[in-house]
């Protein structure tokens, strides 16, 4: 009782750091703070981390929203910090105190802001009422259950990606594993660029290639309208819809606006130490946060950026300069359903199926290493899941597929 007295107080004088959002980037804070130097509180609404990497693969089954999710609570107590399941409203940044949903006042000596951003429909067009989010485990798993729903009706039912990046490809690989050969649902894909990949010759016709025309493609257009059952192009065209996904961009989360820590709708404006621009007792990490240097929004980036402030919080607290983040460069690896997987490289991307073998790789590492098994029962559970990743792999897909290896060069 004595010792616990002892530490309880001990770790009263602790400096406070608060870290709003426990995300990718607010979690890599969290590991890399130590509970004897700090004071740590975490505050997420959700009690689920989420791998979102690989959330797209809940259209086609091939992952379970058990595989991608970890108990936050109980990955944050094993750091030695606090959890508060509850999401930041207001900031007080003269009398550094933050407020809770639920009424809670936080008070801190450094903050640190990680709530990423959210999705925005660009201008008003219906998205966020009409369309699918497709940015959570939850969100992901309801739509592959419509999809399910939908495939199982008599003749053929439209469904519409809007948004032909990164995010809106994965999605459509996962639709097009799961109900490509069987050609229940009449697949829409807009973008609003001329081609996709557009400054990389050759990579359309590649991705018009495997989608074996099973995909009706609509680049150029821009979308007017959504509604519950189609989809409006500026051009007049009207595209009919079961389901839409929208994965056609997102914008600054409210909280950081309404702190006066950035202009409606933006990230947050950071220096070279991710320190806000307007106050420097409050550092700004993960997608949320607007570099000096625009980078690009990645879990890679995000943890390393919640790495690096972790190191300058002491140096901030000891009234040393704050050392500058340099991003490094990393490839990313996305995924075409069980069709093919690019690695983006700067200005080159290679494609080949072989690196579905190494994005699933990542997964297993990354994901596992976020909550790393502590007991016989967690164990057996990554084993679980490591044996169920190698048998979503068609191993002979794979080998032949490092045969069709193809490299592609920005102009
Ligand atoms: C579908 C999809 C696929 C992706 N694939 C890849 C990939 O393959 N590789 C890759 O590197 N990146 C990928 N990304 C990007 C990557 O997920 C993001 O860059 C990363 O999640 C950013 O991490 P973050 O911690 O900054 O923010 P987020 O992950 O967005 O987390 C923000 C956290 O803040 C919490 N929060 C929000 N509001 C509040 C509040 N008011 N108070 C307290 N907490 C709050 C949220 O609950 C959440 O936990 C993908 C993104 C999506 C959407």
């Amino acid at each position: 009782m004595a010792l616990l007295s002892r530490r309880f107080l001990v770790r009263r004088t602790l400096p406070r750091i608060l870290i709003v959002g426990g995300s990718f980037a607010g979690l890599a804070a969290a590991r890399s703070l130590d509970p004897s130097r700090f004071r740590v509180t975490l505050l997420d609404p959700s009690p689920w981390i989420e791998w979102r990497p690989n959330i797209h693969e809940l259209l086609s089954r091939s992952k379970t929203p058990a595989q991608l999710q970890h108990d936050r609570r109980l990955a944050i107590e094993r750091l030695g910090h606090e959890f508060i399941q509850d999401a930041a409203t207001s900031v007080d940044r003269t009398a550094q105190r933050l407020q809770t949903g639920a009424g809670l006042q936080l008070d801190y000596d450094v903050l640190i802001i990680a709530v990423g951003n959210i999705p925005c429909d660009k201008g008003g067009t219906g998205a966020l009422e009409h369309a699918s989010d497709t940015k959570s485990v939850d969100a992901c798993n309801r739509l592959g259950n419509r999809l399910t729903r939908l495939a199982a009706m008599p003749g053929k039912r439209p469904v519409v990606i809007v948004g032909a990046g990164v995010e809106g490809l994965e999605m459509l690989g996962e639709i097009l594993r799961r109900f490509g050969g069987k050609e229940q649902l009449d697949l829409h894909l807009i973008e609003s660029k001329d081609s996709l990949f557009e400054r990389f010759p050759g990579m359309h016709e590649h991705l018009v290639q495997r989608m074996g025309h099973q995909v009706t493609l609509h680049c150029g257009q821009h979308v007017e309208k959504v509604a519950t059952d189609h989809v409006l192009l500026a051009d007049g065209t009207i595209i009919p819809s079961r389901i839409t996904l929208w994965t056609a961009g997102s914008h600054g989360h409210p909280l950081l606006s309404s702190t006066g820590l950035s202009q409606k709708n933006q990230e947050a404006p950071v220096n070279e130490g991710l320190q806000s621009l307007f106050d420097t007792t409050i550092f700004i990490i993960g997608d949320a946060a607007r570099l000096p240097h625009p980078l690009e929004k990645q879990a890679y980036h995000a943890q390393d950026m919640g790495r690096h402030v972790a190191h300058s919080v002491r140096d901030y607290l000891a009234g040393k300069p704050v050392p500058a983040f340099r991003p490094r460069p990393k490839p990313s690896l996305v995924s075409f359903g069980d069709r093919d997987a690019f690695m983006i490289f700067g200005d080159r991307i290679l494609a080949s199926p072989a690196l579905l073998g190494l994005k699933e790789a990542v997964y297993q590492y990354g994901y596992h290493e976020l909550m790393p098994p502590r007991s016989r029962h967690e164990l057996s559970a990554l084993v679980r899941d490591l044996r169920h990743g190698v048998n979503t792999l068609d191993t002979w897909r794979l080998l032949a597929g490092s045969t069709e290896a193809r490299l592609f060069q920005a102009r």
